[in-house]
């Protein structure tokens, strides 16, 4: 994971991957939603501790849940654009990768923009920093894999985080079972900590 954070780095200078001036605060982040099974937990998880955060989804899923995506920005959390799909940057053409990230924005109509798997060409990355602030992370969570026990998960999160880290989670089925356990522990071992969104507007 440290190598991987550095790679980005150096690949995707203009990417933020944790706010580093942000002191006992940290930015959680959910990916791939909305999801009618997932998201409203998450939100009633949040709301019950006071915590604010970021939903970067995929257009087709505003498209399918619309009334769901409205209600993570009434609970006062941020949204990004994770592509209309969950397509992958290096596996398909250049346009391709530009039109599902401008259908994301459209429907999201959020300029944070975090391209699926982390990753882009170099020329889908020159574009994408013109267009879009690219918002990375310094903490996977790896809740999407199924081999990884809940304690895991939480370990590698307590012990990696740091003032203004940025943590990944996913509002997908896939991750459901390990985020379910997780989440409200997180939320409890780490509340000495503020959890805060990502500004919409940053510049
Ligand atoms: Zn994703």
């Amino acid at each position: 994971m440290k190598a991987a954070y550095s790679i980005s780095k150096l690949v995707y200078p203009a990417a933020i991957r944790r706010f580093e001036k942000q002191k006992n605060t940290v930015f959680f982040t959910f990916d791939d939603g909305p999801d009618p099974q997932v998201t409203p937990q998450i939100l009633y998880l949040l709301n019950r501790f006071g915590a604010k955060a970021t939903f970067f989804c995929l257009g087709q899923n505003i498209e399918k849940y619309p009334t769901l995506f409205n209600e993570i920005l009434s609970q006062g959390h941020s949204v990004g654009n994770h592509g209309y799909t969950h397509l992958d940057g290096f596996k398909c053409t250049n346009d391709e990768f530009l039109k599902n990230a401008e259908k994301g924005f459209f429907l999201s109509r959020s300029r944070l923009f975090r391209p699926p798997y982390g990753r882009m060409k170099p020329i889908q990355y020159q574009w994408a920093k013109r267009r879009f602030k690219i918002v990375l992370w310094d903490i996977m969570s790896e809740d999407y894999d199924e081999e990884k026990s809940a304690n895991e998960i939480i370990d590698n999160v307590i012990s990696n985080i740091t003032h203004g880290s940025i943590v990944v989670f996913h509002d997908s089925k896939q991750a459901q079972k390990n985020l379910f356990e997780v989440l409200p522990v997180l939320l409890h071992r780490l509340s000495h900590l503020v959890f805060e969104k990502i500004p919409m507007d940053i510049q």
